[in-house]
């Protein structure tokens, strides 16, 4: 077995949880031991809107408990967990990084919370997301952004960035993400964190804040491939209370990832995805890790996806659509907000709707009720909702025969590195294209992967690679994803993440 850091944060989350089993530790002073590192730490990178000191303890005295008393327990158990805030957990306050929930304590848990329970996973807190999951950077969220651990001015990604941020800052050491258009790659690769979206159906929406129905997928962030898979395992499989859900066992991550082995593997580089507008410094670690995966004994080709191009396109009119009809549940009348009109003696139903979603919504929510609302309405709904969806099938079709080619495709996850905070908030677009990559995986349903290439030689900030698999083969990811990942700490001596600068400890104790 590992030996342990001293500071218990540094530890992935198998080796806490190899040493929970023997004992050798236990499920409450892990806890604590994060709980004092947010604590110290938190002040400064604003990774979680809730931090639940007392649950996460009530739920680590517990597992300890059932331990002692010689029950078989799960892989992870006694392992904490940060949990995205689009996740309802029964009694402990639910926003959606949104002022319209603002104060909403959920009665009941999403069935992924409910796993992580069963599991004996203490959830330390929710984590920091941009407002309905809309954006890439938690610049969108009602309480103000997270920050980059290795660049305090820096975005940490989003909308998942509370889940990379706190990953990266050894605040918590695995977090759930969701991901409609990559908001658990895309964090993970500006902050050189792994995360993962699974086949779409793989893991249970019950429970979530629902953004688009048909893209949103929940899944798995760590700071290892292995504590990743370890994580996809308790999180994934059917679940009645979803309709989408898969009926089918998880795929076998766990394994692939303790095999890392791509000997006889079939590498397609996405020739779409890459060249211009990717930053010199990410697409030089990505064509890195390619030839690494070579020397590994993969075989790689090129691979072209002509209607990749028309996928972002597709993505803002399908999102807008499927969110302006999710969002209209929050109408000041079953809960959350409820805001009355100035001067109005008697208002009406519609005037507090109206005045309770101009006050609890932020800009970009608006944004895209309005566009959503647009192109669902009658005279324009073929032409752009029917439209985008024509599109949607072109894209599946281009990965069907891409992966009649090869087992797995492989991109750069963001064309760039993490931009400083405030640098896209005024250019929607701008903010848009960092999801250029990772939409076209959501309009497919197949699964993806970021795990961290390296660091950019301009500016020295991680930069991410992107996996993507045939659906319901997710365990291709984790195969290709931990022998990268293996061979990537030979090349950098160490996980890219080490190379991380310290968060100033004791300035923020002193600050707080
Ligand atoms: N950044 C993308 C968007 O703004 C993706 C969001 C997501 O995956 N939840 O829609």
């Amino acid at each position: 077995m590992t030996d342990l850091p001293t500071d218990l944060t540094r530890a992935t989350a198998a080796d806490l949880a190899d040493a929970l089993a023997s004992k050798t530790i236990s499920s409450v002073e892990v806890t604590q031991a994060h709980l004092d590192r947010i604590a110290a730490v938190d002040g400064q990178v604003h990774s979680y809107l809730h931090v639940d000191t007392d649950g996460a303890l009530a739920q680590a005295r517990a597992v300890d408990e059932r331990r002692q008393a010689g029950e078989s327990l799960g892989a992870l158990a006694g392992v904490p967990i940060a949990v995205k805030d689009v996740m309802t957990t029964k009694g402990v306050p639910t926003t959606c990084g949104s002022r319209i929930l603002e104060g909403w304590i959920p009665p009941y848990d999403a069935t992924v919370v409910t796993k992580l329970r069963e599991a004996g996973l203490p959830i330390l807190g929710k984590t920091n997301m941009d407002e309905f999951a809309m954006g890439s950077s938690t610049e969108h969220s009602a309480y103000g952004p997270s920050h980059n651990p290795w660049d305090l001015d820096r975005i940490p990604g989003g909308s998942g960035g509370g889940s990379s941020s706190v990953l990266a800052s050894f605040q918590a050491p695995l977090a759930t993400g969701t991901d409609t258009g990559g908001s658990i790659r895309q964090p993970a690769a500006v902050t050189a964190t792994v995360g993962t979206k699974p086949t779409y159906g793989g893991v249970s929406r019950y429970g979530l804040v629902a953004l688009a129905s048909s893209l949103d997928q929940a899944g798995p962030c760590g700071r290892t491939v292995l504590d990743t898979a370890l994580l996809h395992a308790v999180m994934g499989g059917h679940d009645p209370m979803d309709s989408t859900s898969i009926d089918a066992p998880v795929p076998p991550v766990v394994e692939a990832a303790r095999a890392a082995d791509v000997r006889g593997m079939r590498i397609g580089v996405v020739k779409e995805l890459g060249g211009e507008g990717y930053q010199p410094g990410v697409r030089a670690r990505f064509d890195e890790s390619v030839a690494l995966l070579e020397e590994l004994g993969a075989e790689v080709v090129e691979v072209s996806c002509p209607n990749f191009g028309y996928a972002l396109a597709a993505y803002y009119l399908i999102l807008p659509s499927e969110a302006s009809s999710n969002l209209a549940k929050f109408d000041a009348m079953r809960y959350g907000l409820r805001v009355l009109p100035e001067g109005v003696d008697a208002p009406s139903a519609e005037q507090v709707m109206a005045a309770t979603r101009d006050a609890g919504f932020g800009d970009e929510v608006k944004r895209r009720i309005i566009l959503g609302t647009y192109a669902l309405s009658s005279g324009y709904y073929d032409a752009y909702y029917g439209s985008a969806q024509k599109v949607r099938a072109l894209i599946a079709q281009d990965f069907d025969a891409a992966f009649g080619r090869v087992d797995v495709l492989v991109s750069p996850t963001a064309p760039t590195t993490a931009f400083k905070l405030g640098d896209k908030l005024e250019d929607p677009m701008a903010m848009y294209l960092n999801d250029i990559a990772t939409i076209p995986a959501n309009l497919a349903g197949v699964p993806g992967m970021s795990i961290p290439s390296g660091l950019a030689d301009e500016d020295g900030l991680p930069a991410g690679i992107q996996i993507l698999a045939p659906a319901t083969k997710d365990e291709r990811l984790y195969s290709v994803g931990a022998a990268l990942e293996k061979a990537l700490v030979d090349r950098w001596g160490g996980p890219i993440l080490d190379r991380a600068p310290e968060l100033g400890v004791a300035a923020a104790a002193k600050g707080a």
